[in-house]
């Protein structure tokens, strides 16, 4: 019995949205492991600062400035990648964001905003990066999804829309993928302290209100999806596919 490895050595991996926030963690893992890490965001500073990080980590990378709710950027974005890394084994399909207000107060630009970055971009995405993958005969594609995807909380209707929305397509993209050598799976975490949740956090009753939600009684860090996402990337991995590995400190256990 051969023991498969967690290297990542010899992969090239794409994180979108991996400026900052999980994003970046996640890129700096995948990259610790060995793999060559491109990220994909819009912001032309963040995305050169992270890119700086990376490299200074001793990280082979490149930032590309990307809006993935553009169909020609997106599939611009892996042609781009194919031709400079030669492949892309590993997506990280992570670039999101959040408007959080009552359902009565909801424009129909929030939702349309919502649905189209968190929804849309992780279909344009994943359709430009599986078709590369399928010529390939091989991949791993890691979904971001919420714990929102699964449970309810006020507030959150695009968002949880949204995330619920991975999740199916997660599964779907499983099924249609395995018969080429890819898998496909979600990450959902609960709250992680990033530039996204750092306001939502800040207010005290909210805050505790989370904490006591989860079994761990803390909210997570970058660091906490270090692993999850090395795993899921990695040979370890292997024989799991279609599903959405909660990362809640116990959130949608208790
Ligand atoms: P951040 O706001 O910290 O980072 C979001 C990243 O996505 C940035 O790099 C941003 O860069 C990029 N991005 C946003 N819109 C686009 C776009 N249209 N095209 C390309 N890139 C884009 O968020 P988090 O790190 O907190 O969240 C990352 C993912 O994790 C999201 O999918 C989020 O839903 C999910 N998540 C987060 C949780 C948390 O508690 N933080 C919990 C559960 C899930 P730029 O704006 O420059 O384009």
């Amino acid at each position: 019995m051969k023991i498969p490895s967690f290297s990542l050595e010899n992969k090239v991996a794409l994180v979108t949205g991996g400026s900052k926030g999980i994003g970046f963690g996640m890129a700096a893992a995948l990259g610790e492991y060995g793999a060559s890490v491109t990220i994909a965001s819009r912001g032309i500073q963040d995305l050169k600062k992270a890119e700086k990080d990376l490299t200074e980590r001793g990280i082979r990378s490149k930032g590309f400035q990307v809006d993935v709710t553009d169909k020609e950027q997106v599939e611009k974005l892996i042609q781009d990648i194919v031709t400079e890394f030669g492949q892309l084994d590993i997506l990280v399909n992570n670039a999101g964001m959040n408007i959080r207000k009552p359902l009565v107060e909801i424009e129909e630009a929030d939702w349309d905003k919502v649905l189209t970055t968190n929804l849309k971009g992780v279909f344009l995405v994943g359709q430009a990066v599986a078709k590369q993958m399928i010529k390939q005969k091989s991949g791993k594609i890691i979904n971001i999804s919420s714990i929102l995807g699964q449970i309810g909380n006020p507030f959150q209707s695009s968002y949880a829309a949204s995330k619920g929305g991975i999740n199916q397509i997660t599964k779907v993209w499983a099924d249609e993928l395995a018969d080429h050598g890819i898998n496909v799976n979600a990450i959902a975490p609960a709250y992680i302290r990033t530039p996204m949740t750092e306001d939502w956090l800040s207010d005290k009753a909210r805050y505790e209100k989370i904490v006591n939600s989860t079994m761990l009684k803390r909210v997570g860090d970058m660091e906490d999806l270090a692993g999850p996402v090395v795993f899921l990337a990695s040979d370890t991995s292997a024989y799991i596919t279609g599903q959405i590995l909660a990362v809640d400190g116990g959130w949608t256990a208790k």
